[in-house]
């Protein structure tokens, strides 16, 4: 029987290949997406907290975030579907000297970008989150436009809405190799069977570089593990994310913020890092990111945690995803390395993948192609990872 022929077809439901899926059907693409996983966002994607923010220091992931903030604030008046968005900020908060020199000199390239985002002394934060630790507190940044979204009810939004424009689905499905003929993308072969294809879109997350490797390429894309957590729901008190970026014995930094359903939900960046696959919790994960949370708001004391879990960082060298076609193979097209923000950067790199397989760039998606070039040097090191 001859092989079913796609568009395109999406390797990974995750992050980023569930809004590409919507965005391609948008545009008309016959898309098929496959993933190895029961169901959508099984991967990374269910680990991700939540957090949704355009400030970077990376003028790529600014644009992006851009555009990811107004399709997430605007999802449900668009299309109807309750993603849980919160609009309340995000807050990098100062210590010390060092922090504060940091973020004051991220300033300038974040304003040139349109960010709104502003220094404030103490006084001024402590109108905006009162319950900070007020000693030493020297002020912190303020992004009033960030905010916050369910990892779980987004990637459904993506995904239901995709089906119902004629994508088709097919979970526990692992590719295991890409057809190429004259240097060019047939389709791909998996444990069940053959799909043709013109174009293939590596989104496969943690697993990208072995996914890459099936055209012969090898992407810097490493499996990084991070610890989170969430603790019971109550009453609003905190509105931004906050994050604190001083590195402590074991950790580089945290971040944690209220849910729009009343829970908080935080995670640290573990030092050094923990390479590989491995997505079992740790029992030193716990006391150490609580002693930290505690210490900057002394009020989160009293509240119990519910869950731990662990999940992976699709990392690359520099912090800063891998997007754009194959020169040696025509048609194969990475959207991988993610990092940190697959979460927030999906929907509207989604919307780019669209507009890369139909040829149909916007003036400054090469700005942004440029930044995240699967051939540039690798060798910068982005401020806010
Ligand atoms: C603790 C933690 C907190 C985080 N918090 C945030 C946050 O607040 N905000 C944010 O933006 N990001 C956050 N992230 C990062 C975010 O989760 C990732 O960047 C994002 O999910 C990566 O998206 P992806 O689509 O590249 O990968 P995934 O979501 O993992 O999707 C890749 C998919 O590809 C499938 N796949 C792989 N190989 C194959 C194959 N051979 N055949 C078939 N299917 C395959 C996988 O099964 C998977 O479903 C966090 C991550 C962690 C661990």
């Amino acid at each position: 029987m001859a092989k079913k022929h796609y568009e395109a077809i999406i390797i990974g439901a995750g992050s980023v290949g569930a809004p590409a899926a919507f965005w391609l059907a948008k545009a008309g693409v016959r898309t098929l997406v496959l993933d190895q996983k029961p169901s959508v966002g099984q991967g990374s994607n269910k680990t991700a907290i939540g957090g949704i923010r355009a400030t970077h220091s990376d003028p790529a992931k600014i644009r992006l975030g851009l555009r990811s903030i107004e399709i997430f604030s605007t999802w449900k008046k668009e299309y109807g579907d309750e993603i849980e968005w919160y609009r309340g900020g995000y807050s990098f908060v100062a210590y010390r000297e060092r922090e504060e020199r940091i973020l004051k000199e991220l300033l300038e390239i974040q304003h040139s970008y349109g960010l709104n985002i502003a220094w404030l002394d103490r006084d001024a934060l402590l109108e905006v989150v009162p319950d900070l630790n007020r000693e030493s507190l020297i002020g912190g940044t303020f992004s009033a436009d960030d905010g916050n979204a369910s990892p779980l009810l987004t990637i459904h939004a993506f995904y239901s809405h995709a089906q119902r424009l004629g994508v088709e689905f097919r979970f526990g499905e692992t590719v295991t190799g890409i057809i190429v003929k004259g240097g060019r993308v047939q389709g791909v072969k998996t444990d069940k069977g053959e799909y043709g294809a013109d174009v293939v879109i590596n989104a496969a997350g943690p697993w990208a570089r072995q996914v890459a490797q099936m055209v012969g390429l090898d992407v810097p894309v490493t499996p990084d593990s991070h610890e989170a957590a969430i603790t019971e729901a109550v009453a609003r008190f905190l509105d931004p994310m906050i994050v604190d970026i001083r590195p402590m014995p074991g950790s580089v930094n945290y971040y944690f913020y209220q849910h729009y359903t009343g829970q908080i939900v935080f995670c640290i960046t573990p030092s050094p890092s923990i390479w590989g696959f491995d997505t079992r919790e740790t029992s030193s994960f716990l006391p150490m990111v609580a002693r930290r949370m505690v210490d900057v708001m002394p009020k989160l004391k009293n509240i119990r945690v519910r869950r731990t879990w662990r999940g992976l960082y699709p990392m690359t060298p520099d912090g800063s995803p891998i997007v754009g076609w194959s020169r040696e193979v025509a048609g194969y097209l990475l959207a991988v390395g993610m990092c940190g923000q697959g979460f927030m950067l999906g929907p509207s790199l989604g919307e780019l993948l669209a507009r890369l397989v139909g040829n149909d760039l916007e003036p400054e998606d090469q700005e942004v192609l440029d930044h995240m070039s699967p051939y540039r040097e690798f060798a910068g090191q982005e401020k806010l990872k």
